[in-house]
């Protein structure tokens, strides 16, 4: 098996996200979460992809089921490709799943599977399109696949997606 089949490169000209993280995003801008005060162990790019998402630099973007460049630096990534980090709930385990690795990807899946023009893995977005397409085709049941019912969740999902339509149509105009 091709280690970098799961590895993938960083890409200088998009990010690369995973759907699920990408929907983290949109709710931690619902809330005007930007991570500041998050303590990060592991070295993740959470935090600082968020607040770029956030800031207006996400402006291209291509979702993954593998390893993104959130997970990247991470030091729970095994050899650059799995994340061996458990859950420690029972949450995953009622789904059949403990590491985050396998419940993630199930996640992944399920989002392309809903919407597989939208989360699809072989396409590069700008940013704003994808705001607009999720605007239209992005359902409460569909945000509900996360599993992680917070009450608020798609309330807030949707609030992120209008914010980020803000700010990346001042960035569209400020680029032409
Ligand atoms: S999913 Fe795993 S590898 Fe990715 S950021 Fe979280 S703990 Fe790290």
């Amino acid at each position: 098996m091709k280690k970098d089949l799961f590895a993938g490169e960083a890409n200088e000209e998009y990010f690369q996200i995973k759907p699920h993280h990408f929907l983290d995003y949109l709710y931690d801008l619902g809330v005007d979460y930007r991570h500041d005060d998050e303590i990060n162990v592991f070295g993740s790019n959470n935090g600082e992809l968020c607040r770029a998402f956030i800031d207006g630099k996400m402006t291209k973007i291509r979702f993954t089921p593998f390893v993104d460049d959130i997970c990247r630096p991470c030091k729970k990534l095994a050899e650059g490709v799995r994340c061996i980090d458990v859950f420690d709930d029972d949450t995953t385990l009622y789904y059949g799943f403990r590491y985050k690795n396998d419940f993630n990807y199930q996640l992944d899946m399920k989002l392309n599977s809903a919407l597989p023009d939208v989360f699809c893995f072989d396409k590069v977005w700008d940013m704003i399109d994808l705001l607009s397409e999720l605007e239209k085709r992005l359902t409460a049941e569909i945000i509900d696949l996360y599993k992680w019912r917070r009450p608020e969740r798609v309330e807030k999902t949707f609030s992120g997606i209008e914010k980020g339509k803000k700010i990346y149509s001042l960035q569209t105009k400020k680029a032409v």
